[in-house]
């Protein structure tokens, strides 16, 4: 395949990875040359922030919080002063949002999750959502709050509230648990091209269930993209670059 479009991975946790660094360079010999890694404290901001300095305009760094434990209003409050002292060094807030697949405080959650909304309408920073067994609240918070720029990440919700969030202009990654999961694979067939992009949720949703996953496992997720839409690698990566652009403008 000629290289015409460098892979952006929409999110990762690098700073998670052992041998970063090497799995950056496999990852770019599959063509995936830019990562958007999260943190989701103040130990994996610097990590991720010193990685940044490593690989520049090829890492950058997303900080949010854990949307399964937001912890209390003041948790939330110290987190909100921390990605407004580095804002300049982020690209996005997140991970944020909700997660029900635990018994945790929903009320708690969605407090967290409206703060972080508006945090990223107020510096301008597009916010990657973490919804698990919540898409349609996620999506409907998402709306009724006025979410300006926004980024599913690995949208685990029906097709119609992934649509619902499509009209209102989010775009969804897919990480390459795609090749196994149904039900990524209803929402990559659902979705409009204009609304997909690409990550690896590192270390987590590889290919293979169970498995450590890494960035460059995203070239799977493409084949079966591919696949399941019909439509060539070029055409494809072409799309999602422009989608990605829309997001991360530079
Ligand atoms: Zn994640």
């Amino acid at each position: 395949m000629a290289a015409t479009t460098t892979i952006t991975d929409c999110h990762c946790h690098l700073a998670m990875l052992e041998d970063a660094e090497g799995k950056i360079s496999r990852a770019g010999a599959a063509g995936i040359g830019r990562f958007v890694t999260s943190a989701l404290d103040e130990g994996g901001l610097e990590a991720s922030l010193s990685l940044a300095k490593r690989f520049p305009g090829k890492v950058l760094v997303t900080l949010g919080l854990d949307p399964d434990d937001p912890g209390e209003v003041a948790a939330f409050e110290r987190r909100a002063k921390l990605i407004r002292k580095n804002a300049k060094d982020l690209c996005g807030i997140g991970e944020a949002g909700l997660d029900f697949m635990h018994n945790g405080d929903r009320e708690a959650q969605r407090r967290a999750f409206s703060a972080m909304i508006s945090l990223s309408s107020e510096l301008a920073l597009p916010l990657t959502v973490h919804s698990r067994s919540a898409g349609k609240y996620a999506v409907g918070q998402l709306i009724s709050e006025g979410a300006g720029k926004v980024l599913m990440h690995a949208f685990d919700g029906r097709p119609y509230y992934a649509l619902q969030g499509a009209k209102a202009g989010f775009l969804f990654s897919i990480p390459p648990s795609v090749v196994f999961s149904g039900q990524k694979q209803e929402l990559v067939k659902a979705l409009p091209i204009e609304s997909i992009v690409l990550e690896s949720d590192t270390p987590s949703l590889g290919p293979v269930r169970g498995e450590p996953n890494e960035p460059a496992n995203i070239a799977f997720a493409v084949d079966k993209m591919c696949e399941l839409r019909k439509i060539g690698k070029e055409e494809l990566l072409a799309q999602v670059g422009l989608n990605v652009s829309k997001l991360y403008s530079p």
